[in-house]
C-alpha cells in the first residue's frame, strides 16, 4: 500500500492534466492534482482530477485492483492525489467534447493520497454563482478554478509584455520607495507612522509622480515601473486602495512621442494576448468636444449616437420654455436614438423620470415614423423646424430624438448618463469593438468649492498650453493644459501630461493654485530644487494595469484579475485586514486610539 501523505520520485507527474492526448495513447503516466469531482458508477469510480492546466477523467475499476479500488472510498472533492495509470481512448459514446482531455481517459493502477482536504464551503463547480465576500474569503479555493488561473495567466503575461516592450524601447525599470512623503495626486493618502521618529509619518504613494521627474532630472532619459499606488478613496467595481500602475517618463519629447508611444505598446499587448490586430492611430479628441458630444471626458465610442446642438433650431421656434432657457445662456441638447420610434408611452415617461432623477427639469420627446416627425412639442413648431430637427439630429425614419434645456453643465452630465443607459437598454454597445480613444486639452485647473480655491485637474506639475499662459492670472477656468488621458470603451485607463520643466512657469501655476511659495517650498521644496538644477523638457502616463487587464479577460471587474483583492470596505477578507493591533505596537509608536475598532473584516466574513 502506498505510503500516504509522503511524496516521492515515484509519484512526480510525467505529465500535466490537461495535456494528455492521442500521444499518450496507452502509454503509462503519472498526474499529480486535485480531486474535482468524484462519482460511482455501476462498480466504478470516475475522479475529475484537476491541475492548473486542466481536467481528466481518472477511472478505478476493481477488477484491476481491489485493494487500491477500496482505498478510493476515502477520497473527497479537493484532496490531493498522486495517480499512475495507463492512458485509453474513452468508449465511444462516452467521449466529453467539452473537456479538452474528453477523448481520453486514465484507467488507474494505483494512487498515493498526498492531502485531505476539509469540505469546501461552496460546490467548486459553481462558484460563479457563489456570494463574492465567500470567495474573497476562501481566496485560495476560489483561484483553484480554471477561470481564475486563466485571468492571472493572463496579467502575467500583459506584465511580461510591457516588460519587454519598454525595455526594447530603451526603458529601465527604477524603483521608487513606498515609504514617502504625501504625493500631489488629490486623494486622500495611507499614512505610516514612525516609531524612530515619534509623530511623523509616511505617506504610501499615490504614485510615484515626483520621483520619475527626478529621475529625469538626473538624467535618465526613459522610466518605466509597473508599481503599486496606494489611494485611500471611496471603492467601486474598478477601484482598489492600492493598484498596480503601468508608470512611465521620457525626456526631450512632446505629447505625440508619448501618445504614439502608448499607442505601439498597447498595439502590440493586444497582438500578443489576444491576437487582436488595433487600428493606429487613436482618434484623439479635445475635452472641449468629448463634454459638448458624449456629456463625458471618457465617451464610449461603441455607442453610435451624440448629443446634438439644437440651440439655434430653438433660439427662433415658438417653444417658448426652450427659448427662455437659451436666453439665459443655457442650452437645448438633444440625444437620437436609432430604433427609439417604437418605444411605448410608458418607456418614454420612465426616461423622462429618470432624467428627472438626473437633475433635469423634463425630457422633451420626438418620433419620426413613416416620414412624420411625432410627439407633444410637434404642434408648437412649424415646418421647417421640424425639417431642421430631422436634419441636425441625422434623425432616420423609425428613430426617436431626446430634447433637454438648462445650463450647459447639466444639459451635458444628464445626456452624458442617458446616453450610456439608452445605449444598454436598447443593446446599442458593439461588444465586439475595442474603442481606444485620447482625449486632450484637459482644463489645467477647476474650482474646489470645499477649498474655495482652483486646485488642478491632473496634477500641479501638469504644463499649460504655451498660448494659454497669459491666462493663468486672468482667467484660469479657460487655461488648457497638455494633459491626455486615454479612454478604452468608455472606462478611462490612464493618463499623464508634460511637465512644467522651468522653475517660473511652475511659480505661476502654484501662485493660480493659491499655494504661498513657503508652502510649495515646504511641501515640493524638493522637487522645485531639482527642476531648477537643469531640468530637461519631459512628460509621461501611467496606465492603470488592472483595469487594462480586466478588459482584455473581458471581465467587469477588477477583483477578478487581482489575486488577493479588497471589498468595497477596503478589506481583506482572508487574512482580516485591517485589525486592531496589539497595544505594545500602539505604544512604541507613540500612538493613541481613540476610536472603538469598528467591526472589522473578520466578522463580515463571518457573517
Ligand atoms: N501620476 C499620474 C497619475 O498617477 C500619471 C502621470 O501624470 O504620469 O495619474
Amino acid at each position: 500500500m502506498a505510503f500516504q501523505y509522503q511524496f516521492d520520485q515515484q509519484w512526480k507527474r510525467t505529465v500535466y492534466c490537461g495535456s494528455i492526448c492521442e500521444a499518450h495513447c496507452d502509454k503509462e503516466v503519472v498526474i499529480n492534482g486535485w480531486v474535482r469531482r468524484r462519482r460511482d458508477l455501476g462498480g466504478l469510480v470516475f475522479l475529475e482530477i484537476w491541475d492548473h492546466t486542466g481536467l481528466v477523467q481518472v477511472i478505478f475499476d476493481p477488477e484491476a485492483s481491489s485493494e487500491v479500488f477500496e482505498r478510493t472510498k476515502e477520497l473527497r472533492s479537493e484532496y490531493v492525489l498522486a495517480i499512475r495509470g495507463k492512458v485509453r481512448r474513452r468508449p465511444p459514446g462516452t467521449e466529453n467534447p467539452k473537456l479538452a482531455t474528453g477523448m481520453w481517459e486514465v484507467e488507474a493502477k494505483d494512487f498515493s493520497l498526498l492531502s485531505p482536504a476539509t469540505l469546501p464551503p461552496f460546490d467548486m463547480n459553481e462558484v460563479d454563482k457563489v456570494d463574492e465576500n465567500l470567495r474573497l474569503r476562501f481566496r485560495y479555493l476560489d483561484l483553484r478554478r480554471d477561470r481564475m488561473q486563466r485571468n492571472l495567466r493572463m496579467r502575467h503575461n500583459a506584465l511580461l509584455f510591457t516588460r519587454n516592450f519598454f525595455s526594447a524601447h530603451g526603458f529601465i525599470e527604477v524603483e521608487t520607495p513606498f515609504l514617502t512623503k504625501s504625493t500631489p495626486e488629490g486623494a486622500r493618502d495611507y499614512l505610516v507612522p514612525s516609531r524612530v521618529n515619534k509623530g511623523h509619518f509616511y505617506a504610501l504613494p499615490q504614485s510615484p509622480q515626483i520621483f520619475k521627474q527626478i529621475l529625469m532630472v538626473a538624467g535618465f532619459d526613459r522610466y518605466v515601473q509597473i508599481v503599486k499606488c496606494f489611494r485611500d478613496e471611496d471603492l467601486r467595481a474598478d477601484r482598489q486602495p492600492e493598484f498596480t500602475q503601468l508608470d512611465l517618463e521620457m525626456s526631450f519629447i512632446t505629447e505625440d512621442d508619448v501618445l504614439a508611444l502608448i499607442e505601439e505598446y498597447l498595439a502590440g499587448l493586444f497582438w500578443a494576448i489576444l491576437g487582436i490586430k488595433l487600428e493606429v492611430p487613436f482618434p484623439r479628441m479635445t475635452y472641449a468636444e468629448a463634454m459638448r458630444c458624449f456629456g463625458s471626458d471618457k465617451p464610449d465610442l461603441r455607442i453610435p449616437f451624440e448629443i446634438v446642438d439644437l440651440g439655434e433650431i430653438f433660439s427662433k421656434g415658438s417653444v417658448g420654455a426652450f427659448k427662455d432657457v437659451l436666453s439665459r445662456g443655457g442650452v437645448v441638447r438633444g440625444l437620437p436614438l436609432p430604433g427609439g420610434a417604437s418605444l411605448s408611452r410608458r418607456e418614454l415617461t420612465e426616461w423622462e423620470t429618470r432624467a428627472k432623477d438626473l437633475g433635469a427639469g423634463g425630457l422633451a420627446h420626438f418620433q419620426f415614423k413613416d416620414g412624420t416627425l411625432k410627439g407633444p412639442l410637434v404642434k408648437l413648431i412649424g415646418e421647417e423646424t421640424r425639417a431642421a430637427l430631422i436634419r441636425d439630429a441625422g434623425l432616420r425614419d423609425g428613430d426617436a430624438l431626446f430634447v433637454l434645456a438648462s445650463d450647459e453643465t447639466a444639459a451635458s452630465k444628464i445626456l452624458g448618463e442617458l446616453r450610456l443607459e439608452l445605449a444598454e437598454a436598447y443593446g446599442h454597445i458593439d461588444e465586439s469593438r475595442w474603442a481606444f480613444l485620447w482625449v486632450v486639452d484637459f482644463p489645467l485647473f477647476e474650482w474646489s468649492e470645499e477649498e474655495g480655491r482652483w486646485t488642478s485637474v491632473h496634477h500641479p506639475f501638469t504644463a499649460p498650453k504655451a498660448e494659454d499662459l497669459p491666462l493663468l492670472e486672468s482667467k484660469p477656468q479657460l487655461a488648457r493644459s497638455r494633459a491626455y488621458d486615454i479612454v478604452l470603451n468608455g472606462i478611462e485607463i490612464g493618463g499623464g501630461s508634460i511637465r512644467i520643466h522651468d522653475p517660473a512657469t511652475q511659480e505661476k501655476v502654484f501662485a493660480a493654485l493659491s499655494l504661498s511659495p513657503e508652502e510649495a517650498k515646504e511641501r515640493f521644496g524638493f522637487l522645485l530644487d531639482a527642476l531648477a538644477s537643469g531640468a530637461p523638457p519631459h512628460g509621461g502616463i501611467a496606465l492603470g494595469l488592472d483595469r487594462l487587464t480586466m478588459l482584455l479577460s473581458k471581465n467587469s471587474s477588477i477583483r477578478e484579475v487581482i489575486a488577493f483583492p479588497k471589498t468595497q470596505k477596503a478589506q481583506c477578507l482572508l487574512t482580516g485586514a485591517p485589525s486592531p493591533v496589539d497595544p505594545r505596537q500602539l505604544d512604541e509608536l507613540g500612538i493613541k486610539v481613540e476610536a472603538e475598532p469598528e467591526e472589522g473584516a473578520e466578522s463580515e466574513a463571518a457573517s
